[in-house]
């Protein structure tokens, strides 16, 4: 059953009723002028829906939270997302002045990405409202989660690429069954969704009209779990920091919802400000110029970083940043791949490089004094390493041996050579 009793603009407040068709354009009333997305208003308990922190056992997973979710967790598609390690990284922390440095490692989700958090719940609502097919413009981890949750649920997937795709995420989204439909030009995407949605009424996740609202709101709501687990993981306390990589801002707006959610039920005795790892810096002139209107930021570089790189992020960000008193940095090529490989090296932790932009961000606000050393900071790596290997690594084989001397030899002089790098340094 879902609880789902309406939706209501982030910005006017307007509400809306359960049965609103979501068409990615936000609010009807905000659109023309000043776009928003909108957000789930939750029947009240009691209507027949039971509370279901009263249920027996505790699912491993983030349906633990299921009576803050859209639906019941017997009604949940799931994998075992959420409950992802919140790891100590003093080592890494020391190196950019923040010591209480802590990082909530997504890639341990079901396909290794935070996108697992929005497609068990969107997939779970897809099915409870009798949806056919579920389909999203997606060249990452969201198109490979959506069709993970897709096969899970026995739902058809269809998954909307642009030529120029990795090649991992494409045999990704295969392996599980999903249909791909590559169009030639990136902006195609959206108007065959658009077209979908009219002649078959396929569920679609991901925005498909311009400008960029966000993704669909009850997707969003599986991201306030990682706000649940950071604060329970923290027994009970909330960071003064928290930072995320940011694109159109789904999963910031989402884990603001949960922070708020704590906070005005006195779980948390304090709100965390946020932090938005940007690519282009769209939030950080949006945020500089005190008003409303998204400031598009042309790309002046192809980023490493490619699931974050939009041009222009979202009002839901926007807002998030505000209430939060937060902030966003814009984070360039320049070492990049090193923060990946210090983060891996240090804390054991082997991350995509859009996720590791947040600890990027994290040393640039701690050198200008935003952050201060004694601060508690979760930086949210959002998805694995194994990503984007194609962008971060070097494929070619490594040397071999033809005897156990001669691998010897070479070990020693390798080390000899990282000593006399080190002392070097
Ligand atoms: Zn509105």
């Amino acid at each position: 059953m879902s609880k789902v009793a309406g939706y209501t603009c982030i910005r006017c407040r307007a509400a809306f009723p359960a049965d609103l068709k979501i068409d990615s354009r936000g609010c009807p009333h905000c659109r023309a002028d000043a776009p928003a997305n909108l957000e789930v208003i939750y029947a009240p308990a009691g209507d027949g829906v039971a509370a279901d922190r009263l249920s027996r056992k505790s699912p491993p997973s983030l349906w633990r939270y299921a009576d803050r979710l859209p639906c019941r967790e017997s009604d949940a598609i799931s994998l075992g997302e959420g409950l992802t390690p919140l790891l100590p990284a003093e080592t890494l922390g020391g190196r950019l002045g923040v010591p209480r440095l802590l990082i909530k490692d997504e890639g341990a989700n079901p396909t290794w990405s935070h996108k697992d958090r929005f497609s068990t719940v969107a997939v779970s609502m897809a099915r409870l409202t009798g949806a056919r097919v579920v389909a999203t413009a997606s060249s990452g981890n969201a198109g490979a989660s959506l069709a993970a949750y897709a096969a899970r649920a026995g739902l058809k997937c269809v998954v909307v690429t642009f030529a120029g795709t990795a090649g991992a995420m494409l045999a990704q989204v295969r392996k599980y069954g999903a249909t791909v439909v590559p169009m030639a030009d990136k902006s195609l995407r959206w108007p065959f969704l658009a077209s979908a949605v009219d002649q078959f009424d396929w569920y679609v996740t991901s925005p498909f009209h311009a400008p960029v609202v966000g993704s669909h709101p009850v997707g969003l709501e599986g991201y306030k779990t990682l706000a649940y687990e950071i604060c329970e993981q923290m027994e009970g306390a909330a960071p003064e920091w928290c930072a995320l990589p940011v694109c159109y801002g789904d999963a910031l707006a989402g884990i603001w919802l949960g922070f708020k959610d704590l906070f005005e039920r006195g779980v948390i005795e304090r709100l965390p400000r946020l932090v938005a790892a940007e690519v282009h810096g769209s939030l950080t002139r949006t945020l500089d110029s005190d008003r409303d209107a998204i400031i598009d930021a042309p790309s002046a570089f192809d980023t490493l970083a490619i699931s974050i790189g939009t041009t222009r992020s979202t009002f839901q960000a926007l807002q998030a940043l505000r209430q939060s008193r937060g902030t966003a940095v814009a984070i360039d090529n320049d070492g990049l791949i090193e923060m990946q490989e210090q983060l891996a090296a240090c804390e054991g932790i082997f991350a995509e490089l859009a996720s590791v932009t947040p600890l990027a961000a994290i040393g640039s606000l701690r050198r200008r004094g935003v952050i201060g050393a004694s601060d508690r900071v979760v930086a949210i790596t959002t998805a694995s390493g194994l990503k984007d290997l194609d962008r971060s690594a070097s494929v070619s084989a490594p040397q071999s041996f033809q005897s156990v001397d001669d691998a010897w030899q070479h070990l020693r002089k390798n080390m000899q050579d990282r000593k006399a790098g080190k002392d070097a340094g």
